[in-house]
């Protein structure tokens, strides 16, 4: 990609009713744009990122057998009112619409209602099952409070996953998997070191499910950290009751602010059962599928990035999840002309500032702001001793890197 023909702009200044770092930094830097509270665009530096991090789960979901599809965000209520859930009483962030044909629809928050509905024209033995189906998708909700960026949106991005099984037991293995699944692609994506699994409660069918919570001194949830027992629990279930059942003292614990980035739940027959998910076992015998739910908020995980890693020059991808790993800067001629060579060869790696009316400091400023992890400089000067510079963004270390070396930074 080349700076010159991105028609987004840096910018000095964020929107003044933007107050989360996350959304001043990914506005200011052409990520994001922001259309209202807790709506935003994602614009093609932002659209890279999302895409990347979808990759990562995409690839580590794929390795488990699961199935991508794509299901409607416009929703019919019928589904909803079998679980009662169509009722504002009982969900309270619907946004709801008028068909000019008469009736109401909703627009999807969640998608369990219509996932359950949508099987039951596919599911019908043992043999069908297990079935493991998810999706990416725009998710819609009326939250009251949309002051974090985009970290609660009113329309934001969510992976969610649905499994479906004959038994308890499979339920329960799948469910191990999806945690070690869930453990790697946080690491992929930068944040193993601070994301922690954590207990929450699991409502009626099973003692806990588990909250994916992310460190971090602007998350809007409290959670309850023993670093030596690494055992973390969110505020619904750090009461004595539950400390007692891990042999933990209250004392031992720290109290922390952090990001909720995904969730996973042993639903059993929460939604299979009122909405009749049934599959006929071996002696054909009608019984009630079993089924867990995975969500991981795409577009919070991308705004929990931005927010951990900024320093007080703008943000810091860490590499897998980067638009592009180098930010080219071009000084002078000869140093434009090695620039140009050099991403005719390499573009899906580069983003390339071949803007000459930019000047140099300007460059370097924005190259800090949009956070790529390396920087390479190629100017005159450097190219006087046959070299380049290569700045790391996140340790500010710069080494001067061969011309004849170059192109093996790319392969
Ligand atoms: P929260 O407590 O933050 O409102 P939730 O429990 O309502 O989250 P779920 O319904 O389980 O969230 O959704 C799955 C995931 O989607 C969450 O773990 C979170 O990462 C993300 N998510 C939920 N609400 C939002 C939102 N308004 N904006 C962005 N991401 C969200
Ligand atoms: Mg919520």
């Amino acid at each position: 990609m080349k700076m010159s023909r991105i028609f987004t702009k840096t910018l000095r200044d964020a929107p003044k009713d933007e107050t989360a770092k996350n959304g001043a930094l990914l506005t200011r830097a052409g990520f994001i744009h922001k259309e209202m509270a807790g709506v935003y665009d994602y614009l093609p530096l932002g659209l890279i990122v999302i895409e990347k991090i979808k990759n990562v789960i995409r690839e580590e979901l794929n390795k488990l057998g699961c199935e991508e599809v794509l299901m409607s965000a416009l929703q019919n209520p019928e589904p909803w009112e079998k679980t009662g859930r169509f009722d504002d009483q009982e969900v309270d962030i619907w946004f709801k619409t008028a068909l000019s044909s008469g009736g109401e629809l909703g627009l999807a928050p969640t998608h369990e209602e219509p996932m359950v509905n949508m099987l039951k024209s596919y599911i019908s033995s043992y043999k069908d099952l297990p079935v493991y189906v998810y999706q990416f998708q725009t998710k819609f909700r009326n939250e009251l409070r949309a002051k974090s960026g985009i970290m609660r949106g009113r329309e934001f991005l969510m992976k969610d996953l649905y499994s479906f099984h004959t038994s308890e037991e499979d339920l329960d293995k799948f469910y191990a998997q999806v945690e070690q699944a869930y453990a790697c692609i946080f690491k992929r994506l930068g944040l193993g070191d601070s994301t922690f699994e954590t207990f929450a409660s699991g409502g009626i069918f099973s003692k806990y499910s588990h909250e994916y919570q992310t460190f971090l001194p602007v998350g809007e949830d409290t959670v309850y950290y023993n670093p030596d027992k690494s055992l973390v629990f969110n505020k619904e279930v750090f009461t004595d009751e539950v400390l007692d059942e891990f042999k933990a003292v209250r004392e031992d614990f720290r109290e922390t602010n952090a990001a909720e980035v995904g969730n996973i739940f042993k639903l059993k027959f929460k939604y299979t059962e009122p909405l009749g998910l049934k599959f006929a076992d071996e002696n054909n015998e009608s019984k009630t599928i079993y089924m867990g739910c995975y969500g991981i908020g795409v577009s919070r995980v991308m705004g929990v990035i931005a927010e951990k890693y900024a320093d007080d020059k703008g943000l810091v991808w860490p590499e897998e999840v980067a638009p592009f790993k180098y930010h080219l800067v071009a000084i002078g001629e000869s140093g434009t002309k090695v620039a140009d060579d050099l991403y005719s060869e390499f573009a899906d790696k580069i983003l390339y500032d071949d803007r000459a009316s930019a000047r140099p400091g300007e460059k370097f400023a924005d190259a800090d702001l949009i956070g790529l992890p390396y920087r390479i400089v190629i100017s005159d000067k450097t190219l006087t001793e046959d070299s380049v510079e290569v700045t790391d963004r996140r340790t500010g270390e710069t080494r001067m890197v061969k011309t004849i070396d170059l192109k093996g930074l790319f392969l």
